[in-house]
């Protein structure tokens, strides 16, 4: 038998170098801590999602913007080092790479103070002219999130094919869904229980999947150790977690979301693959930081 060769993933989405200061304690108004220790990891959601589909197999490529420093080229040497196509990253000297400073204190309670930076410039016209170049076909799988300008989600849905290339959005962090009336291409989109509750006012996730998947393509809700609802075709479905040692669940749901994706580009079923996905989410809270533990196929 003639197998058929697995569609790409492509990634629109946000690069950002994480620089992790352990402190005592939170700092408060006006107040100067000292750390005690100061990592440097590399996030942001569209490039935790593009290393976690190549890691799971896909050929994968990612359109973003990143600043001409020094930032950005290791942002980039990392990228390439996971296998991510990096071609389509744009470099821009107008404004910094990305960066999130999350300050830990002994507990594990945390603050976050994003530089959306050079994300926040990348243009509908330059993601139109990426995806054009790109040449998707109908088994590819491209994927969005909330850390983009709605304008390039826009121009994402207009550049799909008329005919199949799934398109995923991980509406991530809560925001408006993509409005998509002139393109009439509606997404499969991705949400943790907050943010499906925030984006359809339910007061209960099951309640959520369904009024998200009458609004869309169909609906995924990812509920942390619980696993994950989908509804789909008029049918809910539950997947629970397998049972692990959670460590860190900093970016849980990037990792699920590019399972997801890898796992749809090889035309797998949606629940099928929200099934992968499920325990790619479980693999990834095993270990510290958002790509502490990255599963490949076999761990799956
Ligand atoms: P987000 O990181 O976006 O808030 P979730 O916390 O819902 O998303 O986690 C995404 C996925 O990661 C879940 O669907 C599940 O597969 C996995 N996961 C998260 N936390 C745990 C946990 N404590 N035990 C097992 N799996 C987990």
């Amino acid at each position: 038998m003639k197998l058929r060769p697995a569609g790409r993933v492509v990634v629109i989405g946000s690069v950002n170098v994480d620089r992790i200061l352990r402190c005592p304690v939170l700092p408060s108004p006006g107040e100067t801590v000292l750390v005690t220790d100061a990592t440097q990891g590399f996030g942001g959601k569209g490039a935790n999602q593009a290393v976690a589909a190549a890691r799971m197999g896909a050929t994968t490529r990612l359109v973003a913007k990143v600043g001409a420093d020094a930032d950005g080229r290791a942002a980039l040497d990392d990228l390439r080092g996971a296998d991510v196509d990096t071609g389509a990253v744009l470099t821009d000297a107008a404004a910094p790479t990305g960066q999130a400073v999350v300050m830990v204190d002994p507990a594990g309670e945390n603050s976050i103070v994003v530089v959306p930076g050079a994300n926040t410039r990348l243009t509908a016209a330059e993601v139109t002219a990426a995806l054009t170049a790109a040449r998707l076909l109908p088994r590819d799988v491209v994927l969005t999130s909330g850390e983009v300008a709605e304008e390039c989600i826009r121009a994402t849905a207009a550049a799909l094919p008329a005919d199949g290339t799934l398109w995923l959005h991980n509406a991530a962090p809560a925001g408006p869904l993509p409005d998509t009336r002139s393109t009439g291409r509606r997404p499969l989109v991705v949400a943790n229980a907050l943010e499906a509750c925030q984006l359809t006012g339910a007061s209960t996730v099951t309640d959520a999947v369904r009024a998200l998947a009458d609004l869309t393509d169909g609906a995924v809700i990812t509920l942390g150790g619980a696993g994950a609802l989908v509804a789909a075709d008029g049918r809910i479905t539950e997947l629970p977690a397998p049972a692990v040692t959670a460590v860190d669940t900093t970016g849980a749901g990037d990792v699920f979301c590019g399972a997801l994706a890898a796992e749809l580009a090889r035309s797998t079923p949606l629940v099928e693959a929200a099934a992968v996905a499920v325990a790619a989410g479980a693999f990834a809270v095993t270990a510290l930081g958002a790509r502490g533990a990255l599963p490949r196929p076999a761990d799956i």
